[in-house]
């Protein structure tokens, strides 16, 4: 077992979304090294699989399974969560990690149904399956903590257009904070992570030239992109018992962005 080798997530079980990159893979690996054990789920089930195995070679069998699952489909969700208890016995972290950002996403008067469905149907109805199928668990372990992938665009409007993703996210953050109300005194924390523009493929595949990324970070007061492993350390304080009081927020790891007017030169 490699060292640092934690305890904030001892006896924990977690399942994460999208596990097969970005966001995702660092969780996964940074749980378990938190003493989570993890399942690692992904739509690219080579993505997931990879990331268990890493998790394996670093911190021993047993700590990790892999699940290939779509989080629009309703069935592959209740799986996902089942495997948690027929694997680890229980659940106590869901992380609704994974998402999605259409090339094909664009304005009110360009973006076709079909992304913006693809976009919804992935993006807001997958983390309503996730929850749905962990309350119920969750509920009978007297509760657990559910961190839901929003973003920065959720909280601040940009004319660079994504109609789909930032509405998707809007209704992330809503559906969270309702969540959150909802369940509270069963012990089932709900908060929205609010990641600002990051170097994950999600984004650099879309940003392909300078002038792109250019027009972003002049907007971002540290003026660089996010890490993903900066997103993963903010959702391991809210799946730990750290963040034991918070329920309903939005979670903004931004580099600042969310907060300026003007940024420094
Ligand atoms: P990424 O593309 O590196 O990883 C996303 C993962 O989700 C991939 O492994 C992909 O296979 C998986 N996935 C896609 N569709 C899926 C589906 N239907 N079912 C299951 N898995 C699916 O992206 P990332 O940057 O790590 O993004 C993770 C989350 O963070 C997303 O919800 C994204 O919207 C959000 N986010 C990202 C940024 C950014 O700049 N990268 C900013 C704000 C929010």
């Amino acid at each position: 077992m490699s060292p640092p080798y934690g305890s904030r997530l001892a006896g924990k079980i977690a399942v994460i979304t999208g596990a097969g990159s970005g966001i995702g893979l660092e969780s996964s690996v940074l749980f378990a090294s938190e003493g989570a054990q993890v399942v690692c789920a992904d739509i690219n089930e080579k993505g997931a699989t990879a990331t268990a195995e890493k998790i394996a070679t670093l911190y021993g069998k047993g700590r990790a399974v892999a699940i290939h699952a779509d989080v629009s489909k309703e069935e592959d969700v209740k799986k996902m969560i089942q495997l948690a208890v027929t694997e680890f016995g229980k659940i106590n972290i869901l992380f609704n990690n994974a998402g999605i950002m259409h090339p094909a996403d664009d304005n009110a008067l360009t973006t076709s149904e079909d992304i913006w469905d693809l976009t919804m149907n992935i993006n807001v109805k997958g983390v309503w399956w996730g929850c749905k199928y962990a309350i119920e668990e969750m509920r009978k372990t007297g509760g657990g903590s559910i961190i839901n992938t929003a973003s920065f665009v959720a909280l601040r409007g940009a004319a660079t257009p994504q109609l789909a993703y930032t509405a998707s996210k809007g209704a992330v953050l809503a559906m969270t904070r309702e969540l959150a109300v909802v369940h509270a005194k069963e012990n089932i924390r709900f908060n929205s992570l609010c990641p600002g523009p990051l170097r994950t493929p999600l984004l650099m595949e879309f940003l392909n030239t300078d002038e792109k990324r250019d027009r972003r970070l002049v907007h971002v007061p540290m003026g660089r992109f996010g890490e993903a492993i900066e997103q993963a350390k903010a959702a391991l304080f809210l799946a730990s018992d750290d963040s034991s009081y918070m329920t309903g927020t939005d979670f903004a790891v931004d580099g600042g962005l969310c907060a300026a007017y003007v940024t420094p030169e």
